[in-house]
């Protein structure tokens, strides 16, 4: 069945969070003589680490995004020793310092460049509004759509139905003409797939794909997707 609409998700899979993310941790790391007191790759771990479980406490409304923005470099900082009066502070810098770390995806640009001439398209991300919006005009998508979903704007996260229903209204085409584009297993794929879409799963771990993890394509180059899109991968499905 030929798809109608292609939904795209943002982080990891057009613009280079995990990279960003690791650089800012760089700058701040040399900036802050506390952070100093542990090696960078232990610092960015421990941070990695409160910032997923804050935002699972996120994603189930048990804390707001200031009190995750806010605890997640004390907490960090309390949990390793370190003297944690400047976390704010940081936690600005490192705000700042990601904003300049943003590039697209290897392949990302010319891929969606291409699908955005043969199909309308559009953009699905969780997070904050404010710094998702800045994603959004650091990579000009507006120049393919300005058909933009954020989490926060909808009050839930994917992979929560609602977003993908509010996703599905916005396109006017049939649930199952809508493909989307995702590289988290857990939001993207099962969240397209529970709301009828069809998905395809960006992965760089291609060959360690479970056989129960279903996506209707998998792949980890992005020419990969533009020939199953504008080939004849969707006709056989
Ligand atoms: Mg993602």
């Amino acid at each position: 069945m030929k798809p109608e609409f292609i939904y795209f998700d943002l982080d990891n899979t057009l613009i280079d969070h995990t990279d960003a993310e690791a650089e800012a941790h760089q700058i701040i790391h040399s900036q802050f003589p506390e952070l100093r007191e542990v090696p960078v790759e232990d610092w960015l771990n421990t941070y990695k680490t409160i910032n997923h479980a804050l935002w699972l406490s996120y994603q189930k409304g048990a804390v707001d995004r200031y009190e995750l923005q806010r605890t997640r470099f004390k907490a960090s900082m309390d949990q390793l020793g370190i003297p944690s009066e400047r976390s704010e502070e940081i936690g600005s810098e490192y705000m700042q310092a990601y904003r300049t770390c943003w590039k697209w995806i290897d392949g990302a640009e010319e891929a969606l460049s291409n699908v955005a001439e043969s199909y309308p398209v559009g953009f699905i991300t969780n997070g904050f509004s404010e710094t998702q919006q800045k994603k959004f005009e650091f990579l000009n998508l507006d120049r393919f759509s300005n058909l933009f979903i954020i989490s926060e704007d909808v009050g839930v996260m994917k992979p929560h139905p609602k977003v993908f229903d509010v996703a599905t209204d916005r396109s006017a085409v049939a649930r199952d003409r809508i493909v989307y584009v995702g590289d988290s297993y857990s939001s993207d794929i099962i969240g397209g797939r529970n709301a009828g879409w069809k998905t395809a799963w960006y992965t760089a771990f291609v060959d360690q794909v479970e056989s129960d993890q279903i996506a209707d394509f998998h792949f980890d180059q992005f020419p990969e997707l533009v020939r199953y899109l504008n080939g004849s991968g969707m006709d056989e499905k």
